[in-house]
């Protein structure tokens, strides 16, 4: 993955220490001084490689960020609260940390003149009118995750129209890989994968048929190292595979992947749970030249062995 991305760079990964964060470390430490803002609240100390600084602080202090982005090239502003859930059961918290950072980072970049690749979610567009769903597809978030990122996304875009800064938002869909957190928020990948590995039934929400763009974290990391190198600076771009997945189908390839051959249940659905979702990739291929890499079932197997 090397030939792609900055070099000999001084870049700033905020949440360098959570999932997708310490994936972008490892990618560019050893071409670039790569510096890591976390306050370890989701994430840890031991997801990072030696080569890179960490500064255990906060987003939310300006102070931190001041220190965090003094002669920086590249910001890959990752850090933020990140359930959903946590998001409506405390607003104020969730806003707090997703809003306001994010544009205190774009203020540094104003008067340091460095480029700014933003986190947005897929969840901005809440429960789509159609798929695959492309940028300009309507966006009605149903959480306060999901407007905070889309507040942000938008925010993204306007810096580089009214200061000429060098932005990108990319629109993660529902990513998966090594390193991602196993609890009550955590993807449905990974709870699978601790039911699968603790020999426990896998629970189906509903009867299964909702679907999901479920992509590779490398493939993450490959989106945003074309982000940092752009001239299509100013947009928000998908990322995810382009094909979508039910739930039933991913519990049935685990099933298959796993020692344990777990047995897969049905549970309640959950209320409010988005039926369908994939994402339209033509923005990002024909403007960043991306193209994702690892096939579901690819990316399972090492997942699970
Ligand atoms: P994560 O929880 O593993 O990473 C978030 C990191 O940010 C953690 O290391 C945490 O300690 C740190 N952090 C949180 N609040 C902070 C604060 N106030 N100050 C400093 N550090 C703070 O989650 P992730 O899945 O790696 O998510 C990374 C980004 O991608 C987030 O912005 C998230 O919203 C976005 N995203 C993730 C997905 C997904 O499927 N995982 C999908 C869409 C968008």
């Amino acid at each position: 993955m090397t030939e792609l991305g900055p070099t000999d760079q001084t870049v700033l990964v905020t949440g360098g220490a959570g999932f997708i964060g310490s994936h972008l470390v490892e990618h560019l430490v050893d071409d670039n001084e790569v510096r890591v803002l976390d306050n370890l609240s989701t994430g840890s100390r031991e997801n990072l490689p030696a080569d890179a600084e960490l500064i255990v602080g906060d987003v939310r202090s300006t102070d931190d960020l001041s220190r965090a982005t003094r002669d920086i090239d590249v910001v890959f502003h990752q850090a933020a609260q990140v359930s959903v859930e946590r998001s409506i059961n405390d607003p104020t918290e969730s806003f707090s940390s997703n809003i306001e950072p994010t544009i205190d980072v774009l203020e540094l970049a104003r008067k340091r003149d460095f480029r700014v690749i933003v986190a947005s979610s897929c969840a901005i567009y809440g429960d789509p009118e159609y798929t695959p769903i492309d940028e300009s597809h309507r966006t009605e978030p149903n959480s306060p995750y999901g407007l905070e990122k889309l507040t942000v996304d938008r925010y993204t875009q306007l810096y580089n129209e009214l200061y000429d800064i060098e932005t990108v938002a990319l629109r993660y869909f529902n990513v998966y890989g090594p390193r991602q957190s196993v609890g009550d928020y955590s993807g449905v990948i990974s709870v699978f994968r601790e039911q699968a590995n603790a020999g426990e039934d896998l629970t189906v929400e509903g009867d299964g048929q909702q679907t999901r763009d479920f992509v590779h974290v490398d493939d993450i990391v490959r989106a945003n190292m074309y982000a940092a190198e752009t001239k299509e600076t100013g947009y928000a771009y998908n990322v995810g595979t382009g094909s979508a997945t039910s739930i039933r189908e991913l519990a049935e390839i685990i099933q298959d992947l796993s020692d344990s051959t777990p047995d897969i249940v049905h549970i309640a659905e959950r209320k409010g749970d988005i039926e369908e979702s994939e994402a339209d990739l033509t923005k990002i291929q024909n403007k960043l030249g991306f193209e994702p890499r690892v096939p579901l079932k690819e990316g399972l197997r090492s997942l699970m062995n």
